[in-house]
């Protein structure tokens, strides 16, 4: 193959151009315009939520969160520890503190049960968190039930990171709609994208309000420039909502098409002894933003090694965030019924992600399949 397999390479529909020729057209090539309005509406209508506010990247997304939740230094805030670390950047940035729960097995995602023991521990010391974040990886639910239950229980809102599950459901729900702030992300290799930009979604029409004001300098409304809050330079450009409002046009059938890439690995792997799929657990429907799987008696390294070698683009999964040093004196909460370190490890050593791009094709498929099958020995 002479062409690379990438992991997960943008898309266009097409129909992107015109939104940018209207813009230029009228001019509005600035971080205000029509093209913003109107991907903010379309995009809460699709998740059907009261608001969105378009921001310049999921980052910011999550940061414009934690200021509306009002998390300040010192504050605790619980976060999935098998994410990329952009989900936790801005609880530093507010110069919170970080805990970190392990994921299980059924859903990658955050384990209701170290959650639980996480806020039992942390009630018993008065030091409940102000917020917890929620990953929705790859494209998969969290158990949102359970998560919520116990959020509520003991009063503390929850950020659905949903940055790589755009199209995704929990029993019917859009995901990043189920909790109290929901964060996208329209990043070059999500399933949707602008290039750069994100999204911040509430029912909460005043937080997001509020949330435009703060990613926009947080000018006050007088006839001069009036500050009373830090504000932050967050939003897209009025160019980038025109490609993220063709986007949006065919983000079902992206969803269809990266479940079919889904299938097909399972198809050519499913009588693989060392191969295991990630699962979708019940009731959820998951975009399948990236295919991953686990193997059994290869270092997964190897293989992205020897993929790499025949031009395809592998990954492993993410490198759980309180074994990284940038966190290495955070505590961390273990999923209690695993006999690994932490199911996040586990994951961590035995898993990868394959090339899932939408516009891949059956042949270039097949040859990653054999590739490997090949490196699998
Ligand atoms: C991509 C991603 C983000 C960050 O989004 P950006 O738009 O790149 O800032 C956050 N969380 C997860 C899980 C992601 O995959």
């Amino acid at each position: 193959m002479k062409k690379r397999i990438l992991l997960s390479p943008p898309n266009m529909a097409g129909t992107e151009i015109n939104y940018i020729k209207e813009a230029f057209e009228t001019n509005w090539i600035a971080p205000v315009g029509p093209h913003i309005n109107a991907f903010e509406e379309e995009f809460s209508s699709y998740l059907k939520i009261q608001d969105t506010a378009m921001t310049n990247s999921g980052t910011a997304a999550i940061h414009l969160a934690l200021q509306l939740l009002n998390i300040q230094e010192g504050d605790i805030v619980l976060c999935q520890s098998f994410t990329f670390v952009a989900t936790v950047n801005p609880v530093l940035y507010q110069k919170a503190t970080p805990v970190f729960i392990d994921s299980e097995e059924d859903t990658w995602n955050m384990s209701p049960l170290a959650l639980e023991d996480a806020l039992v521990e942390l009630k018993k010391q008065n030091k409940l968190p102000k917020a917890i974040i929620v990953v929705h990886l790859y494209g998969q639910s969290a158990k949102m039930d359970e998560i919520m239950k116990l959020a509520n229980d003991y009063n503390i809102p929850v950020i659905e990171d949903a940055a790589e599950a755009l199209g995704s459901e929990y029993k019917g729900r859009k995901l990043g709609t189920i909790g109290q702030y929901g964060i996208f992300s329209f990043n070059g290799n999500k399933i949707i994208t602008t290039s750069g930009g994100g999204a911040l979604v509430s029912n909460d029409s005043e937080s997001i309000k509020k949330a435009r004001y703060l990613g926009s300098q947080a000018k006050m409304p007088k006839p001069y420039y009036y500050h009373k809050d830090i504000g932050y330079n967050y939003q897209i450009s009025n160019l980038l909502a025109g490609v993220g409002r063709g986007q949006l046009k065919v983000l079902e059938k992206r969803v269809l098409e990266k479940q079919s890439i889904y299938h097909k690995y399972e198809k050519h792997l499913d009588n693989h002894p060392d191969v295991t799929l990630m699962p979708e657990f019940a009731e959820t429907k998951s975009n399948r933003w990236l295919t991953t799987l686990l193997v059994e008696g290869v270092e997964p390294l190897s293989i992205v090694k020897k993929l790499e070698e025949s031009n395809i683009e592998a990954r492993l999964l993410w490198k759980p965030l309180h074994t990284q040093p940038l966190f290495k004196n955070a505590p961390f909460y273990k999923h209690r019924l695993t006999n690994d370190n932490s199911v996040a490890e586990m994951l961590f050593n035995k898993g990868l992600c394959l090339p899932s791009g939408t516009d891949m094709s059956d042949e270039e498929m097949e040859y990653v399949v054999k590739k490997l099958i090949h490196a699998l020995g």
